[in-house]
């Protein structure tokens, strides 16, 4: 792995938009589609508003995003120091979560799955979660 960028955000709902877009724009790169554009936001979207709605409780936290490249390869890590995930596995199943917010549906690792072409979880309670996002570029 060649990550070669790295950047810390404070998590508020405008550093949540930032870290989006700043992501989106280290793929500019590769030249990818609007479509596969789209799919890098919404896959990051849902990494980083998990990082913002459930690692850090009422608080708010620092956010971690990474990205590089192998080929044609896009890789991001999107990591926080926050609660962790007790089990990986149960979290993501479609319509799981933990939220008592009807706004939740437990999509967000589904929807990841479905616009990138690998998800990987790493997760210790009460040291922090590491999602990996992984996509091919097109060319
Ligand atoms: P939705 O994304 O549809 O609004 P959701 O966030 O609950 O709902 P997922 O994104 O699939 O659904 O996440 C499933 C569950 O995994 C969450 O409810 C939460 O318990 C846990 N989770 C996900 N990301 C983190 C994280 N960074 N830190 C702690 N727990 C997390
Ligand atoms: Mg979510």
């Amino acid at each position: 792995m060649n990550m070669e960028m790295e950047m810390q955000f404070l998590l508020t709902p405008e550093n949540e938009s930032f870290a989006r877009v700043c992501a989106a724009a280290f793929a500019a790169r590769l030249d990818p589609t609007m479509e596969e554009i789209a799919d890098i936001k919404t896959a990051l979207s849902e990494a980083i508003s998990n990082a913002y709605l459930h690692a850090y409780g009422e608080k708010s936290g620092l956010l971690i995003l990474r990205a590089g490249l192998c080929e044609r390869t896009l890789i991001y890590e999107i990591e926080d120091r926050g609660i962790g995930i007790r089990s990986i596995e149960e979290a993501m199943q479609p319509f799981f979560t933990t939220s008592k917010n009807a706004a939740r549906s437990g999509m967000g690792f589904t929807l990841m799955q479905a616009f990138m072409d690998e998800v990987e979880v790493i997760s210790e309670p009460e040291k922090g979660t590491k999602v990996i996002l992984r996509k091919v570029i097109s060319h």
